[in-house]
């Protein structure tokens, strides 16, 4: 048999387009590509890109540029980096359209997510970036089966605090003996084997903790109403609340559907950024500071023929800036305001695609009550009242003092709450939060609320696209208006989630440097799967 060298084996390999990469790999000479890597080719030959918005989308677009051999600028209006990355700490500030400057008085190390809090573990893009940027993860507790159903109304399970373990396997077992009792009975209309429909009904009596008789019985499975122990102590079982009080009490009304387990986004295993969501957005920075320009408020942005010009304004006046391209990823509520001179259909869904009314109130309190006393770690507790849920922060499990996110609302219950003051939020957080943990009057400290809707600079929390405005208004977001191409999470089926921003960035990113390459690179360029 020949003998064959290294040296000879890799030029072997080399020869073999597409296989002189997992040749190396294999010989241990080039370290593995992370997966997802952005493997585009050819310079960007310093082209000046300008960039509209230091968010995730706008940070991550200039971070994969300069790699590329582009020169890029960011200009962001804010003080900070990240956009709606933001983590509200000790010293943070906000402001909503004409409100003051507020600032945080959290604690030292306290802090709250007021924008994501959570990272799907299928979120391949947000997942590379926090390891190509080396920012730690840790797993966030979305489900939490021992938080509560609130339901202010006049059901007898109304106005207390019912653990959600208890209306979970209630209804799991209501509804599996009424289904395994019309199979039992041939009540179904669906044609069935004898031997199939035994099987169902043992994955019923399974799935629902039915007995042998297919009913529903108490059981350990919705908790103890005192807890087994040492000794004489086998702990005491609750009978099942009565289907009739659910339903009367408003408990299976659409505010406590549970469907946070069987949602796709929603599915465990969730994470965060250790330490805070704007870690990432941090680390970010890090890359791209050189291109950053801060407190740089973008006036005007204006198609030239063979290039951009912007105008943007800080602290120290107006200046115009010029570039080649231009990517544009201001929240369209916030471009809705800028002057442009962008064809009709891109000023179109520019004005008319709608966003989220969204808001957070994260409350710091000098007790972790919800751990010491109630056994809560992580998880959300469900309301229908305008608080709509409370979170219980994944993260400092035993420590001293927490934060809580008091409130996390959409639609018409943010808009009343966005409505009232700092003052009057905190006071309206406090006095329902009460209601389902009377701790809060003795533990509370100090509050900080951010209205998305309201806030300067995004007036939104997030594109809400109908199937209409996706056929409408959505195409024109995607091409670039002459040099101006848009990015962001608005441009891409992962609205409402960082995943959104990083991936528009990349298809943006792909786009452009086509163009300038003029090569025919299609997005995405690695294959996905999984
Ligand atoms: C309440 C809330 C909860 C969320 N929860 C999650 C979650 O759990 N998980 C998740 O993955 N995602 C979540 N998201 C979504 C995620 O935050 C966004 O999709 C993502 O951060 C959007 O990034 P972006 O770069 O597209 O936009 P942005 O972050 O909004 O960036 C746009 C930037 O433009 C700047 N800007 C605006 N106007 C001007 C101007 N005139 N001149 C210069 N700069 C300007 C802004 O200051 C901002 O920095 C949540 C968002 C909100 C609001």
């Amino acid at each position: 048999m020949e003998k064959i060298s290294r040296r000879s084996f890799l030029n072997k390999s080399a020869v073999l387009a597409g296989t002189a990469y997992p040749a190396l790999m294999a010989l241990g000479l080039m370290p593995a590509a992370p997966a997802h890597a952005f493997s585009l080719t050819g310079t960007g030959k310093q082209k000046h890109v300008v960039i509209l918005g230091g968010g995730l989308a706008g940070m991550t677009a200039a971070y994969e540029l300069n790699k590329l051999g582009y020169r890029t600028t960011i200009l962001e209006a804010r003080n900070r980096s990240g956009g709606r990355v933001f983590s509200v700490r000790k010293g943070s500030t906000n402001q909503e359209e004409g409100g003051p400057i507020l600032t945080s008085n959290f604690d030292e190390g306290m802090y709250f997510n007021a924008g994501p809090s959570r990272i799907p573990h299928h979120h391949k893009l947000t997942l590379h970036y926090c390891r190509e940027l080396g920012v730690p993860i840790e797993v966030y507790n979305n489900v939490n089966e021992s938080t509560y159903y609130f339901s202010e109304g006049k059901g007898r399970l109304s106005n207390q605090k019912v653990r959600a373990r208890e209306i979970h396997n209630d209804m799991r077992g209501y509804t599996s003996e009424l289904l395994a009792k019309a199979l039992d009975q041939d009540k179904l209309d669906m044609s069935m084997s004898k031997e199939d429909g035994a099987k169902v009904i043992e994955y019923l009596r399974a799935e629902g903790g039915l007995d042998i008789d297919k009913l529903y019985k108490a059981s350990a499975r919705r908790g103890y109403l005192e807890a087994p122990g040492a000794g004489e102590k086998s702990g005491k079982l609750a009978d099942p609340h009565k289907l009739v009080d659910i339903i009367q009490s408003g408990l299976l009304d659409p505010d406590f559907y549970n469907v946070a387990e069987y949602t796709y986004e929603l599915q465990m295993t969730m994470f965060q950024a250790v330490g805070g969501m704007d870690n990432i957005a941090k680390a970010l920075e890090k890359k791209v500071s050189p291109s950053l320009k801060l407190g740089a408020e973008v006036k005007k942005v204006h198609n030239l023929p063979d290039g951009v010009r912007v105008i943007y304004k800080d602290k120290t006046g107006e200046h115009e800036l010029l570039g080649d391209l231009c990517i544009c990823t201001l929240p369209l509520p916030v471009l809705s305001n800028i002057d442009h001179n962008f064809s009709s259909p891109v000023s179109k869904a520019i004005d008319f695609v709608p966003y989220i009314q969204t808001g957070k109130i994260g409350l710091q309190f000098k007790r972790r009550f919800w751990e010491e006393d109630e056994h809560i770690f992580g998880g959300i507790t469900h309301t229908n009242n305008d608080l709509t849920q409370i979170f219980y922060p994944s993260n400092g499990y035993l420590g001293k003092k927490g934060v809580l996110i008091g409130c996390y609302n959409f639609n018409d219950k943010a808009k009343r709450v966005g409505e009232m003051s700092m003052a009057e939020r905190e006071k309206f957080a406090l006095e329902k939060g009460s209601l389902i943990h009377p701790q809060y009057k003795q533990e509370f400290e100090n509050s900080f609320s951010v209205s998305w809707h309201k806030t300067k600079y995004n007036m939104g929390g997030w594109a809400v696209y109908s199937s209409e405005d996706r056929k409408s208004h959505y195409p024109a977001l995607l091409k670039p208006d002459k040099n101006v191409y848009f990015a962001g999470e608005h441009t891409t089926y992962l609205t409402a989630w960082m995943a959104g921003a990083f991936e528009s960035a990349r298809s943006v990113v792909t786009a452009l440097h086509g163009r300038v390459t003029e090569q025919s690179v299609q997005y995405p360029t690695t294959t996905n799967k999984g």
